[in-house]
């Protein structure tokens, strides 16, 4: 089981901002900015290019959540992101999407 599919299983703790039955959203164990929260789907879905017309619901669902996440966190500005594949910094192979804000970011995004 991969360590998200953990987080959602209940078998690694986590700092949870949101759950329902499609999506998760806690925060990063190693926060890169003031805000650092990252959204997942609980279907183990590998990374961005596993997107599909057949789960195209559940990422809008996702991305829904991530927008309603960002409000909550009362962020006016923030980064979405999902780094797609190891060249791109992608280091854990269940697709997320960060939230990322709470402060000024940087301009560069590579
Ligand atoms: P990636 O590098 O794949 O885009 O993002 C993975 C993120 O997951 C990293 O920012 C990392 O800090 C976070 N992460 C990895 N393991 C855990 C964990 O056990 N708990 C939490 N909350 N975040 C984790
Ligand atoms: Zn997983």
């Amino acid at each position: 089981m991969c360590v998200f599919c953990k987080i959602i299983a209940g078998e690694i703790p986590s700092a949870k901002v949101y759950e329902d039955e499609l999506c998760l959203a806690f925060r990063d164990i190693n926060p890169q900015a003031k805000v650092h929260i990252l959204v997942i789907p609980k279907e183990h879905i590998p990374s961005f290019s596993s997107i599909t017309e057949k789960n195209a619901d559940l990422i809008a669902h996702v991305l829904t959540v991530a927008a309603t996440v960002a409000k909550q966190e009362g962020l006016a500005s923030y980064r979405i992101v999902s780094n797609c594949g190891p060249d791109a910094g992608q280091t854990v192979e269940h697709l997320h999407f960060h939230i990322l804000g709470g402060e000024k970011l940087s301009e560069r995004m590579v």
